[in-house]
């Protein structure tokens, strides 16, 4: 299998940081739609040097996720009095952010049940798509004279871009870095806007109300899980008197709440754990789970309206674990044993 070169990779990550030295940003779109591209390389690309082509669509899809949390109200620790919501351009509130609180609004009156997630329909997904192609899709690569597109043929029109090749592969193996610059200008961003002074203290910890995890909310999950563990511990199978649901894949390696990534876990193994990939017995064990109960779970990610996507979620574990092989990486067992990450966790997914 073909893959890019040292200096192509040097190239893009030259690319990468002029996007941010060189570029416009009065919104905080072009930070999404870099973690965009970052995801969906994961989701949808191979290790190969092959082009990738991804549609508005799948890019507004990405987009809801990120402004599903980010448009709720902000809970004012500064000298304001009220939550807002924070400000995400330059001018007057971006516009993706009012299309996203108008969809939770509604959607929340629909099934009459605060604190669901947002799902994402197709109005809404065609009408972050619109903004999308407006807005940054063709204007990230524009760098004062020169738009040509090192990551993308910038055409300047289309629902739908196809990444050069060898992009794809470097998004994927860049992903954390990606990811981490994105959120640190966005983070920035949000903060110099005046509208968000009154409600930003000094040492509020943004990034974690922007990306962090969302816990309260993996609640919904308990449910579906107490039943099809039958009570036990994922990892230990001891009985479960305190149960906590864990990340499969850690949000640290790759910030997803898909339903298939989740576990219950007794609070030990939970803690143990922490922020490391779980040994191949483990990764077996969750792909058996997912084979032997994906109806019930589909059904009942369905019926609870919880974002699901099986196969995103399995592209994204094998490029955990392909990312833990390459550097090398422990993984974990039980308690506080860990060991290298074995190659046969191939033979299991
Ligand atoms: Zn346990």
């Amino acid at each position: 299998m073909n893959t890019p070169s040292a200096e192509f990779q040097l190239r893009f990550l030259d690319y990468l940081q002029r996007i941010f030295d060189e570029g416009e940003f009065t919104a905080t779109y072009k930070f999404a739609l870099l973690m965009a591209l970052a995801d969906l390389s994961v989701e949808r690309g191979d290790d190969s040097d092959t082009e990738l082509t991804l549609t508005s669509q799948e890019i507004a899809r990405k987009f809801i996720g990120y402004y599903d949390r980010q448009a709720r109200p902000f809970p004012a620790t500064g000298g304001g009095d009220e939550p807002i919501v924070l400000h995400q351009n330059t001018g007057k509130q971006a516009r993706i952010v009012n299309i996203v609180r108008e969809a939770q609004a509604e959607y929340v009156f629909k099934v009459k049940r605060a604190g669901m997630r947002l799902r994402s329909d197709n109005r809404l997904v065609a009408d972050v798509a619109r903004t999308v192609r407006d807005q940054p899709l063709w204007r990230l690569q524009v760098l004062g004279r020169d738009a040509d597109g090192f990551f993308y043929p910038n055409i300047g029109t289309g629902h739908e871009i196809t990444l050069r090749p060898g992009v794809a592969y470097c998004f994927r193996r860049f992903h954390g870095f990606v990811h981490g610059l994105a959120q640190n200008r966005w983070v920035a961003f949000i903060r110099e806007r005046r509208q968000n002074l009154d409600v930003l203290g000094e040492t509020v910890d943004l990034g974690a109300f922007l990306f962090g995890s969302d816990r309260a909310d993996l609640s919904a999950y308990r449910t579906m899980l107490v039943d099809i563990q039958s009570k036990c511990c994922f990892y230990c199978n001891e009985d479960l008197k305190t149960s906590e649901v864990d990340h499969f894949i850690p949000w640290s390696r790759y910030g997803t709440d898909l339903g298939h990534n989740f576990v219950l876990a007794c609070r030990r193994c939970n803690h143990d754990k922490r922020d490391m990939l779980a040994d191949v017995r483990h990764l077996e064990h969750w792909v058996r789970r997912n084979e032997d109960h994906g109806a019930a779970m589909n059904g009942y990610f369905e019926e609870q309206q919880l974002v699901h996507d099986l196969p995103g979620s399995v592209m994204i574990t094998k490029w955990s674990y392909q990312q833990a092989e390459n550097v090398g990486a422990h993984v974990w067992r039980r308690g506080s044993d860990t060991a290298g990450l074995r190659g046969s966790w191939r033979r299991f997914i």
